[in-house]
């Protein structure tokens, strides 16, 4: 037996009906947010995550998977949607096609981190960018999104934290505030955070180490540095926020591990997740597209786990499936009777089932039985003299006989009915 690779995994059927319950909801959520889908590749150049997600951030520099392709190209299956969204919206021009892009995307990522629950090395998100707005509303919007859709799932133990992290303008002020603060501190702080002061001093606030912890809890808060610009801003998302009632708290730490995310960021956290309990992040990152070549537009989006939220779901979630027709045959003539009845079962849209190797009456009753079918259509030599079908409703055990050519109609009524 060759095993799937460690932090991949398969989603197996029963597991799989709760993924479908995310995805649809996402769709139908996006859409009725009058966000468009858009696919773009898995694999990309490998550069276009060194500069879009960042030099300094842990997964360009541990957790990328990338490799040079037979023509010598280095290639990165991508390890988060956001840089490729933007090159999409920049490749195409997408600025004049669909003036204040809203988008989303679903599919797999790629990232070698210590697999754990609720953390993979392939992983699925639900992508939400949104290109070229910049008002207050746009970033209450995409959280009001984020938070519809945990509401939607019925996840209720989720809770949402936001902060302000400024602009180029105000940044650097709060950095050079953090590293005054350190001062003689700095020593005492993990090997990560010492790179950290280097590179992005706002990253030590993505520390985890315990030993570290008191040192930075004692730090300053980017919202006590920010410009009248960014203090505007964030003061309307969250009056919009609050109109709407929708709750959330204040967390210094909000600082995300990426390089370019400025003003607003947000986590809704997943109370009963463990340790890994972010169901989903984003933020706003308006210098992104012009750092990848593209015009100067803003930019604002989220991403969601998808298995996060798989597991947050409540018990019995996505069980839901079509009421079913079963069809039974007794002896070969009937077989094929049956056989042509299960196809115009199918061609009426219902979902209809039949065992295809010929089985005992007994045996085909007790497959309806655990495919909780709701309607059985039997057909017999008896009923093929008679030009009739019978008709059992599984629930209450009781059968009568339907007309052939009205057959159809009969178990859908039944099903109505039921
Ligand atoms: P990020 O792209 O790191 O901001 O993550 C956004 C969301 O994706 C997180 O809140 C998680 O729900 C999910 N996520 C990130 N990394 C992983 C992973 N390795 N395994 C599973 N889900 C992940």
């Amino acid at each position: 037996m060759i095993p799937a690779i460690r932090g991949t995994h398969d989603i197996l059927p029963g597991q799989v009906e709760r993924w479908q319950l995310v995805e649809r909801t996402a769709h139908e959520l996006c859409e009725r947010y009058g966000y468009v889908e858009i696919r773009t590749p898995i694999i990309e150049r490998e550069e276009l995550f060194s500069k879009g997600t960042g030099e300094t951030t842990d997964i360009v520099q541990k957790e990328m998977y990338s490799f040079t392709d037979k023509g010598g190209e280095r290639v990165t299956l991508r390890p988060e949607a956001t840089p490729s969204m933007v090159r999409a919206y920049v490749e195409h021009g997408l600025e004049h096609a669909l003036p204040g892009a809203k988008l989303f995307s679903i599919g797999p990522m790629f990232r070698y981190e210590r697999p754990q629950k609720g953390r993979y090395r392939q992983f699925h998100q639900l992508d939400v960018e949104v290109f070229g707005l910049h008002d207050p509303a746009v970033d209450a919007e995409v959280i009001d999104l984020a938070w519809s859709l945990v509401a939607s799932l019925g996840i209720a133990q989720a809770e949402l934290v936001m902060n302000s992290v400024g602009c180029a303008a105000c940044r650097p002020k709060f950095q050079e505030a953090l590293l005054a603060a350190l001062g003689d501190d700095l020593p005492k702080l993990c090997g990560d955070c010492q790179r950290r002061a280097k590179t992005n001093p706002l990253r030590i606030y993505d520390c985890k180490v315990p030993a570290d912890q008191p040192i930075i809890d004692r730090l300053p808060h980017s919202v006590d540095y920010l410009c009248e610009a960014c203090a505007t801003h964030f003061s309307a998302v969250r009056a919009h926020l609050d109109g709407w009632s929708i709750p959330w708290r204040l967390s210094h730490r909000l600082v995300r591990g990426l390089d370019y995310y400025t003003r607003t960021t947000f986590e809704i956290l997943g109370q009963t997740l463990g340790a890994q309990n972010a169901l989903l992040g984003g933020g706003r990152y308006d210098g992104l597209v012009k750092a990848l070549g593209g015009p100067d537009r803003t930019g604002i989006g989220f991403a969601a786990g998808l298995e996060r939220l798989v597991l947050a779901l409540p018990e019995g979630a996505g069980a839901l499936v079509a009421p079913k027709v079963f069809v039974a045959a007794i002896g070969d003539e009937a077989r094929a009777e049956a056989l042509r009845l299960l196809r115009e079962l199918r061609r009426a849209g219902l979902s209809a089932h039949m065992e295809l190797e010929a089985r005992s009456i007994k045996a085909q009753m007790k497959r309806a039985d655990r495919l909780s079918a709701r309607v059985a259509l039997i057909v017999g030599a008896d009923e093929l003299a008679r030009g009739d079908v019978t008709l059992r409703d599984m629930r209450a055990g009781d059968q009568r006989s339907v007309p052939r050519e009205g057959a159809v109609a009969a178990a859908r009524e039944a099903l109505a009915a039921g």
